[in-house]
């Protein structure tokens, strides 16, 4: 084989496209693992780190309008909505709207619980042949509730959980104080997931990841995904190596693999959720072992290597306008009313931008009309735990091996 040929072009090196590259090369295909940055910087690298097999649940649309118009006007910081962006983005939010009723999140559950029940051991397992065992905590995570009430209003996704296998205990405040004692005692309530993992850097452990493409002999390689063709060969893209050629492609480019497949005829259903993050220190010698989500104001806090990340939830803008860190600022002042915060570390927030299909499971799938591409993406809120799995899922498919879960469910069909 010329050192320009390979068995696999994996476009995008974030979790998605690290992770395949990993499988793939780890089952001994030789792949180009192809990225215009160093793997990890994107939205791979500023999330909160939840590895967690309770990631089949969807970030779902109140379905009562008192709450859903409080949201669209930015009553709570869950959400911030570009109100320019509203034309745009309607048949895909009408979709969403559907995607979000007691039974569609029933279905989501059995589409995406049997990938997600991977999420943790596919990590781990990666994450050992790399050496990086160290970036991932079995500490678990916890959801905090300030009111009973909106403890009680999620009873029925508790159930769900559970009839999927999760393991959740219902912690009360005195509970919550021995897990994590340097909280103040706001929480009425609070969910442990004691068997789901965080990682303390999630772009070093995509890094990590992505390092295991020299193990089927490919390599990364900086190159632009735009460049790519189909020829008589197969699929080519033009790197800082030169010309590269696969018969197969893998597109894991995120938040811009939209535009890559539009230019092949393919339409994905991807609309973006923005999200910030920014780090703190911590008072004295104040600690926090686990990440903690607060359930009214839609942030995390995540003790990670450089700090105490505080990330925010949705904001439904377009993916390249400049930042608008609004929901940062709303909830920087109640995190600190939970966590002992100290300075931000940092002197801009980092933003991000979740690529979220509508039902909120992403779209792993050999794309119509294009022999040979793939496209794994659409992860939204969960793209970084299912990373590893999704990976697995992808380096089955191409290599025609049996799946380790069906994947027609996950599939681009069910779009229509
Ligand atoms: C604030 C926030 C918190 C989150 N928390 C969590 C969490 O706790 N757990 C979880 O599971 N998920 C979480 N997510 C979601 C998760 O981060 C994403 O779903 C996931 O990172 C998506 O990975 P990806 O590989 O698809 O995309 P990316 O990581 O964005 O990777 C795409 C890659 O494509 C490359 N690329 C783009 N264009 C080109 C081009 N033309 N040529 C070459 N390369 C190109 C980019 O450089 C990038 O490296 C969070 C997201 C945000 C924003």
């Amino acid at each position: 084989m010329s050192s320009s040929r390979f068995d696999v072009i994996v476009l995008g090196a974030g979790m998605v496209g690290a992770s395949s590259a990993a499988q793939l090369s780890l089952r001994g295909a030789r792949v180009a693992l192809v990225d215009r940055r160093d793997p990890g910087e994107e939205t791979s690298f500023g999330n909160s780190g939840f590895i967690d097999a309770a990631a089949f649940m969807p970030h779902v649309m109140p379905r009562d309008l008192k709450t859903l118009f409080a949201r669209a006007r930015g009553k709570t910081p869950h959400v911030h909505l570009h109100v320019a962006m509203l034309p745009y983005l309607l048949g895909w939010l009408s979709r969403y709207w559907r995607e979000s009723t007691p039974e569609r999140v029933v279905a989501a559950a059995e589409r995406l619980s049997p990938l997600a029940a991977h999420s943790v051991t596919e990590h781990r397992a990666l994450a050992k042949e790399g050496g990086a065992l160290d970036l991932i905590r079995d500490t678990g995570v916890l959801r905090g509730y300030r009111r009973r009430a909106t403890f009680e209003e999620g009873a029925a996704d508790r159930d769900l959980l559970r009839r999927h296998g999760i393991e959740i205990r219902e912690l009360d405040g005195a509970q919550l104080a021995e897990l994590e004692p340097c909280l103040s005692p706001v929480m009425e309530r609070a969910l442990w997931h004691p068997k789901a993992c965080f990682s303390v850097n999630p772009g070093a452990l995509t890094k990590s990841h992505a390092g295991l493409v020299t193990r089927g002999g490919g390599a990364f390689i900086r190159g632009d995904a735009a460049t790519l063709t189909r020829g008589a060969d197969g699929w080519k893209v033009d790197t800082a190596q030169g010309p590269v050629s696969a018969p197969q492609v893998v597109v894991a480019l995120g938040p811009w693999a939209k535009e890559l497949l539009a230019r092949f005829g393919v339409r994905v259903p991807i609309a973006i959720k923005r999200g910030y993050h920014m780090h703190f220190s911590l008072q004295g010698n104040a600690t926090l072992s686990r990440p903690i989500s607060e359930s009214e104001t839609g942030y995390v806090l995540s003790p990670m290597a450089m700090g105490v990340r505080l990330t925010t939830g949705a904001e439904f803008a377009d993916r390249d306008a400049p930042p608008t860190p609004v929901q940062l600022e709303a909830c920087e002042p109640v995190a600190r009313r939970l966590a002992p915060l100290d300075k931000r570390l940092q002197p801009q927030p980092w933003l991000g931008a979740r690529p979220c299909s509508p039902d909120s499971s992403p779209i792993i799938d050999a794309m119509p009309g294009n022999p040979g591409m793939w496209f794994a993406g659409g992860h939204g809120h969960w793209g970084f735990g299912l990373g590893a799995v999704t990976g697995r899922l992808v380096a089955e498919l191409v290599g025609g091996a049996t799946p380790c879960v069906d994947p027609k469910p996950l599939g681009l069909a069910r779009f229509g």
